[in-house]
């Protein structure tokens, strides 16, 4: 599952960070494309099952999705798709061409602080 993976990595990353700052990490922050087949619960409850027993156990996982970005064709502007209206937001050009998803980023940690 594509979840377990992705899940895995954050952990190890996460779990990194941690040794570095040594603290406790409490949540953190990811951000990935609208298109990515990312599903939030399946990817917290994966956290939740590998972090069992380790320094990110009862971490709170946010997932942030970032909006499709498309480059018009018309004016060469990107801009951010909305699937309801998709044209480019500037000239109004329905001739655009949609640009690769935004990656899977692992934005912030927050660790316990005493
Ligand atoms: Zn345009």
């Amino acid at each position: 599952m594509h979840e377990t993976m992705v899940a895995q990595s954050l952990l190890t990353a996460i779990s990194d960070e941690a040794a570095k700052h040594n603290a406790k990490p409490v949540g953190a922050k990811i951000s990935c494309g609208k298109l990515s087949a990312i599903n939030d619960e399946t990817l917290c409850f994966a956290f939740e099952a590998l972090a069992k027993g380790t320094p990110c156990e009862g971490l709170q996982l946010q997932i942030e999705h970032k909006p499709i970005r498309a480059s018009c064709k018309n004016c060469n502007q990107d801009f951010d798709v909305e699937f309801s209206r998709p044209r480019c937001s500037n000239c109004g050009s329905e001739d655009f061409e949609l640009l690769p998803d935004a990656p899977l980023i692992l934005e912030e940690i927050e660790f316990q602080t005493d």
